[in-house]
């Protein structure tokens, strides 16, 4: 799939705007318009309703050691500093940057990668942000043009291995960073804390100092706490809580996949240590699972175990759900959600102290002077479980997912071409968004066929009917034709068309936007009849799952 196509659609039909688009745009930063927000609405209410409200505290789910309690929560996203002090954010949450001398751009330092060229005497680290082939053919580009060669020269560049990252180089000095044409423009790779700073109050120096949350899930951890003390959950059980979160990516790119203001759905699972690797595996199945139902193509989406070197600094084990998204290089995946097992870091830290690992312990870190070096609230987190009597600080497994990335997934999975009849039979190519309907922006468009002859009328009462339920549309502009390709770009399932026979049998044509197939059913049968397809649709199967 051509990912211009569906950025030039997302604009063309209100999915997706460029932030503040009127002033040239802010990097990184997107907006959803009216079709965009109902579809993003709908990604993260089939997650509340999957993972919280419809849970069933009482059931066995398949794979479930036990059965479990779900709860939800909303905080805030300014916080108390202290929390990214203790749960590391604000020493360890950066990446690092280089910045280029010549063209005063900025680059993550692990983003950029290159080849090993020599010609002339002379060899060259030639950089590029690109990955694959496109990389590959870039720096051939880019050599020839440094060493002043026509293309017939081609032979005379002698490659010394693959692309590799940038992070391999060790001598900038050769380096032609990734748009320029000197050599060593790039500076050294320097930290830079992802982070947003802000102040809160009158206080502008550091006593007034804070940050936009850059995840969800510390929120939780902070309330603890209070939900143990507010409800009557047992361990295991999860909090979720679903919000904007900030990071200031030193370069966003790939449409809303890697932006600077973006929305997490996350769950902290709290359960006894012993028990541990069996939720750690339903928590990664049942996730994976999600996806699937919601329509999301098995060849596309993979579940990945990270590597030891690739864990955060809390985690014991960590699964990555990614999809094959159009703008990677074939082959390569990109992350949708994270399931972590986090261990006790997060509530210990909470309670004693920023926390490090030494050997297979994790200890407080402390300073020179033997201090803890960020002090932890002394609250008491742990938990007593009644019916034991037994005292221990659960152990998490957090599955953490971007709610922004997956609905740029659902996007990705919908876009299809394929072809449709006009109104006079013959075969047209046509765009369609292949949504689930549990997903689909508008669920139903309920069209005259034309604007005479009582058919508005009757074409109203049943948009205002279906109102009740769903998001439908109402549509008399134009030819019918036009008004179903316009539905199937939207995404909407159904169309329902009033025409002559209704007026005389008080039926309606309802159109599969899949399908394409017409059949005709009563005009006050309408709710009930696109609330069964709904349903056989979704087919529930997210349900219990
Ligand atoms: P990446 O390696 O891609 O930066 P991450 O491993 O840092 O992601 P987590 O900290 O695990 O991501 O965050 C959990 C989820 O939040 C991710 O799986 C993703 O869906 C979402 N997310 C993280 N950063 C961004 C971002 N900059 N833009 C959009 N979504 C994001």
């Amino acid at each position: 799939m051509d990912m211009d196509k569906l950025v030039s659609l997302c604009k063309r039909r209100g999915f997706l705007f460029q932030s503040s688009e009127i002033y040239g745009g802010l990097n990184g930063f997107w907006d959803y318009g009216p079709l965009g927000v109902e579809l993003k609405r709908n990604v993260k209410e089939a997650w509340w309703h999957d993972m919280v409200r419809g849970h069933d505290d009482l059931a066995l789910l398949e794979g479930a050691p036990e059965p479990f309690e779900m709860t939800g929560l909303d905080c805030t996203i300014i916080m108390h500093p202290q929390v990214w002090k203790c749960s590391g954010h604000y020493d360890l949450f950066h990446d690092y940057m280089v910045d280029c001398r010549e063209s005063k751009k900025r680059y993550r330092h692990d983003q950029v990668c290159g080849r090993w060229v020599e010609a002339k005497g002379q060899t060259v680290f030639i950089a590029t942000q690109q990955g694959g082939e496109e990389g590959l053919a870039e720096t051939q580009q880019r050599a020839l043009k440094f060493f002043n060669f026509r293309g017939k020269d081609i032979d005379q560049l002698q490659w010394h291995g693959p692309l590799v990252s940038l992070t391999t180089v060790k001598d900038f000095s050769r380096v032609l960073g990734p748009e320029a044409k000197e050599l060593g423009t790039l500076t050294e790779p320097r930290e830079f804390n992802l982070m947003f700073k802000t102040y809160v109050g009158a206080l502008s120096g550091e006593e007034g100092a804070a940050f936009l949350r850059p995840e969800t899930a510390q929120g939780i951890f902070v309330n603890f706490k209070n939900v143990l003390d507010s409800t009557r959950v047992r361990v295991p059980f999860g909090i979720a809580q679903m919000g904007k979160s900030f990071r200031n990516e030193i370069t966003p790119r790939n449409f809303t996949f890697r932006s600077r203001e973006f929305e997490q759905m996350e769950i902290e699972f709290f359960c006894h240590p012993k028990s541990l690797p069996d939720w750690y595996k339903f928590w990664r199945d049942r996730r994976y699972q999600w996806y699937l139902n919601l329509g999301l193509e098995g060849e596309r989406l993979r579940l990945r175990d990270h590597d030891r070197e690739e864990l955060s600094h809390y985690s014991c084990g960590t699964a990555d759900i990614e999809y094959a998204f159009p703008f990677l290089p074939p082959g390569e995946f990109g992350e949708l959600e994270g399931i972590a097992h986090r261990g006790d870091f997060d509530l210990r830290s909470h309670m004693e102290g920023k926390l490090v690992r030494q050997g297979d312990r994790l200890v407080v870190e402390l300073d020179s002077e033997g201090k803890p070096r960020h002090r932890g609230s002394g609250k008491d987190l742990s938990y007593r479980d009644d019916l034991t009597d037994e005292r221990f600080t659960p152990h998490v497994i957090e599955p953490s997912a971007g709610a922004d990335r997956a609905t740029l997934a659902f996007l990705c999975q919908a876009y299809t071409e394929d072809e449709a009849p006009d109104e006079n039979g013959k075969m047209q190519s046509r765009v369609v968004m292949k949504f689930h309907p549990r997903i689909a922006p508008i669920k139903a468009a309920v069209f005259p066929l034309v604007k005479k002859d009582g058919m508005p009328e009757a074409a109203q009462k049943i948009y205002r009917d279906l109102k009740k339920c769903f998001n439908v549309f109402y549509d008399e502009k134009g030819a019918v034709g036009r008004r179903y390709r316009r539905q199937d770009e939207a995404g909407t399932p159904y169309c329902i068309t009033v025409d002559g026979q209704t007026m005389q049998d008080q039926t309606v044509t309802v159109r599969d936007r899949d399908t394409l197939r017409q059949w005709r059913v009563k005009a006050d049968d309408c709710t009930t009849e696109i609330t069964r397809l709904i349903e056989v649709g979704c087919q529930t199967p997210t349900r219990g799952v």
